[in-house]
């Protein structure tokens, strides 16, 4: 079919199949599609009085809540640039992505103001709006309240739409940069590949700050004119609850959390059998809880979505006939994407063997922001270098087995070893560290620091130094403090694998270790 050319072209058919249907739905309040672009046309009209021009950044640091979807859609009505910040950084994390983006506006979250940095250290961001449930803390009505902007300001469908820092090898965040048509190539896929239509109910549990809250939760259900349920914070037995009650039909969301829902004492007592479709993807799924769903919940269809946020969400989905044949695949090449395994010359390997996989086609991003050198490391004649290990079957079943990027997977949220290893080389007391992966048979891995210490310095000091500065979720849970030397091989490197080994089998008592 016809392919809108722009995100307003998108919410503009959306209101053309199913204007008067439930759009969006957080708490008391519940808005049609037509509600949605006619709120998304005045905060657009909001940000011209501001005085931003199309391509402008606006960085955007909320929470799952109706403003989050509102402000995207309204900034791309006006032609600008949203920026997504994550909740759970702290300051300094938050200064780095506003001076690189160099936003404008900055909009956030009413309780978050202690972690904005002063505006004398981001001089661009000239303007401020705080959100809030509360209208006495809330300044989104000064942007809000205006007439509807009259059509969207026009853009190309190359245009970036928005930006999404990913961490790296480097350390330093780096802005993906996903364009109206990226972003649109894959919320089709989603509602072709799955056959959503204006009756799906989706429950965005997610963080709608990241790739899979933005293309798989929000523009999906833009795409398909479906409702999407907002939910504040995920917590598994709030979430079964909203699932039997709001008949929800399709959910995108990382395996831990269908694990932690899995361990609700009284999973068994909601009736979830409208529930049709669940998609997974940002970590590998135990086969234990694939089958357990399978047997909860008949009906439902498991889909395995294997990407990034530099391929704008799915790269590979598994096709609900072959979830069970092909359990160790992530599944097949989405439309439009070709997918190889190189080896380390970047040479495309032959069929079933290992390598580095890369990725190529609609979704995959062009680079990323102000950063031509990470662009020119990362990308080779358009295909994105994953970083996962993995191989290409006969029938072109996509396996991934391991990483080659140094990064710990917990639960889905993505943490680089050089980031938080950076962070621990600022202590006066530390002498260097090695951050690994321990396994946890729930978020799959937990962050553990071995670190090398010159004097008596505590585990929870040094907590407190990572948590001052870090993201929470990236901060060391377990820590190893010792003072003898990491182990190194021939070439200096520190050979992390045997760190690993060593963890994993005094796992039982690695409690203890900090
Ligand atoms: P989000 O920011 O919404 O968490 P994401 O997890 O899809 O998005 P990234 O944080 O960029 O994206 O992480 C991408 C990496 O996650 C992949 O390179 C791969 O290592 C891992 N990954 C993603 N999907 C799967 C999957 N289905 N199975 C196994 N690993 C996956």
């Amino acid at each position: 079919c016809e392919r809108p050319r722009s995100i307003p072209a998108m919410v503009a058919e959306a209101v053309a199949r199913n204007g008067d249907g439930e759009a969006l739905v957080c708490g008391a309040t519940r808005m049609t599609w037509r509600e949605v672009a006619q709120r998304s046309a005045q905060i657009a009209a909001g940000f011209q009085k501001l005085g931003l021009q199309r391509g402008d950044r606006v960085a955007v640091l909320l929470g799952n809540r109706t403003e989050f979807v509102l402000t995207m859609l309204g900034a791309a009505h006006a032609g600008l640039v949203t920026v997504l910040l994550s909740t759970r950084q702290q300051k300094p994390e938050i200064a780095y992505v506003l001076t690189d983006c160099g936003a404008k506006l900055l909009i956030h979250e009413a309780a978050l103001a202690d972690r904005v940095p002063d505006t004398s250290d981001i001089p661009d961001v000239v303007h401020r709006i705080a959100v809030d449930d509360d209208p006495r803390l809330s300044h989104f009505s000064e942007l809000a309240d205006h007439a509807p902007l009259t059509g969207p300001v026009e853009v190309d469908e190359e245009d970036t739409a928005m930006i999404l820092y990913t961490s790296g090898t480097t350390g330093r965040p780096k802005g993906a940069m996903l364009a109206h048509c990226t972003i649109i190539h894959s919320s089709m896929v989603f509602v072709s590949s799955l056959k959503l239509t204006a009756a799906d109910r989706s429950i965005a549990a997610v963080p709608l700050g990241h790739v899979t809250g933005v293309v798989a939760n929000i523009m999906t259900m833009v795409r398909s004119a479906g409702a999407l349920i907002i939910m504040p914070e995920f917590k598994a037995a709030e979430y079964l609850k909203m699932a039997a009650r709001e008949r929800v039909t399709y959910t995108v969301m990382v395996p831990a959390m269908y694990n932690l829902c899995l361990l609700q004492p009284d999973f068994d007592s909601y009736d979830l059998s409208s529930w049709r479709i669940g998609g997974f993807g940002g970590a590998p799924m135990p086969i234990a809880t694939i089958e357990k769903l399978a047997a909860k919940i008949p009906g439902l269809q498991l889909a395995n979505c294997y990407g990034a946020t530099e391929t704008t969400s799915p790269s590979t989905m598994m096709p609900g006939a072959f979830v069970v044949s092909h359990i160790d695949s992530v599944g097949l090449p989405c439309p439009g994407a070709t997918i190889i395994a190189v080896d380390a010359e970047g040479r495309e390997l032959p069929r079933g063997a290992i390598g580095e996989i890369w990725i190529h086609g609609g979704s995959v991003i062009k680079g990323y922001w102000n950063n031509p050198k990470a662009t020119a490391e990362s990308f080779t004649a358009g295909f994105w270098h994953s970083g996962d290990l993995g191989s290409i079957d006969e029938e072109n079943f996509v396996r991934v087995f391991d990483r080659q990027k140094d990064m710990i997977n917990r639960g889905g949220l993505k943490i680089y070893s050089a980031e938080v290893e950076s962070v621990l080389a600022g202590h006066p007391d530390v002498v260097e560290s090695a951050i690994i992966a321990k396994p946890c048979p729930v978020l799959g891995e937990r962050v553990h620091a071995v670190v090398v210490i010159s004097n008596a310095v505590g585990a929870e000091v040094l907590r407190t130094w990572c948590a001052e500065r870090l993201s929470d979720y990236k901060v060391p849970e377990t820590m190893d403090l010792r003072t003898d030397p990491l182990p190194r091989n021939a070439n200096g490197k520190v050979m992390k694998r045997q760190l690993r080994e060593t963890l994993t089998a005094a796992c039982g008592a690695a409690d203890q270790v900090d």
